[in-house]
């Protein structure tokens, strides 16, 4: 049986970068904070753990003082770093530069808005990190639209911005904005409604690959932790072109029926996903077999 792993998949720069600061310090201090788990993957979390990282929320950042805490990819809103002013916390940013730069550009619409009485809106999950950091930039007024359901409500004869959470799918994002604009209250909406695409390329370029990938193979093994958005967003582009698509989170969730008939096997993750685990899974499937 022929396994592969898919090339593309596997950690975006920007998890890389966090990982690389994390590990440098980790090797020359033997120890590290990092406030939220560094990725979206348990079995790349223990893995760091077993290094001296120690994960912490943002109550216990509260209680640190004169420490070094790393800030994930995901980003923080602006009260965190205040915290870490006020009890002598050193930040290492792993803030990754596409974040970075959307939060600044959050931050620039929402200040340039408020004289008009407009709205910024952040297409997103609420709750997750990444939308609370781009949200901190707001103060937290920007309003978050989670789904269509959430426009109900909007005040749809002021100026809007509409900004994405980069992990979302540019598709569906494509949709809300079609859909404010439908229901928008004024002549002219263009005038009034704006959009900036900042779905992040790693991801949306993944998506078109990925369904190219799973084409060639009898069965998919897809491997991500259960917490990643963008895991949840590839898999439905796996199954939508390949329906023996199987999510697994470590080697123990591999069921041997899957792989009966089958004479290839391709295997992928979100931007997630260490390559170490896939070429895991890889290995497991082979004694499978
Ligand atoms: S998905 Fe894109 S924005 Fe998010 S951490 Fe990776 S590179 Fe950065």
């Amino acid at each position: 049986m022929k396994i592969d792993i898919d090339t593309g998949s596997g950690f975006c720069f920007g998890v890389v970068r966090a990982i690389t600061l994390a590990e440098k310090i980790l090797k020359e201090e033997g120890r590290l904070y990092c406030l939220g788990d560094i990725v979206h993957n348990n079995k790349e979390v223990e893995r760091l753990k077993n290094t001296g990282l120690e994960i912490i929320d943002h109550d216990q950042l509260k209680q640190l003082n004169n420490c070094k805490v790393l800030i994930r990819a995901h980003g923080e809103p602006p009260e965190t770093y205040e915290i870490a002013r006020q009890n002598n916390i050193e930040l290492v940013d792993g803030t990754c530069p596409v974040v970075l730069k959307l939060q600044q550009k959050i931050k620039n619409k929402y200040n340039e808005l408020k004289e008009n009485s407009g709205h910024v809106l952040i297409y997103g999950k609420k709750g997750h990190a990444e939308v609370i950091g781009l949200a901190g930039q707001t103060g937290n007024n920007a309003i978050i639209v989670e789904s269509l359901e959430d426009l109900d409500n909007l005040d749809l004869s002021k100026p809007l911005h509409l900004f994405a959470q980069t992990t979302k799918s540019p598709e569906t994002y494509q949709q809300i904005y079609s859909e404010i604009k439908k229901r928008y209250e004024v002549e002219n909406p263009d005038t009034y409604l704006k959009c900036t695409d900042s779905i992040c390329r790693q991801v949306s370029t993944r998506s078109p690959r990925l369904k190219v990938f799973c084409k060639n193979y009898d069965v998919i093994v897809f491997v991500s932790g259960k917490k990643s958005s963008n895991g949840k967003l590839l898999f439905e582009d796996c199954k939508s072109v390949n329906k023996n698509s199987y999510f697994v989170s470590d080697k123990e969730e591999l069921d041997k029926k899957w792989f009966e008939n089958a004479q290839s096997v391709g295997i992928c993750g979100a931007t997630s996903t260490p390559k170490w685990l896939m070429e895991e899974i890889a290995g497991s499937i082979k004694k499978l077999h």
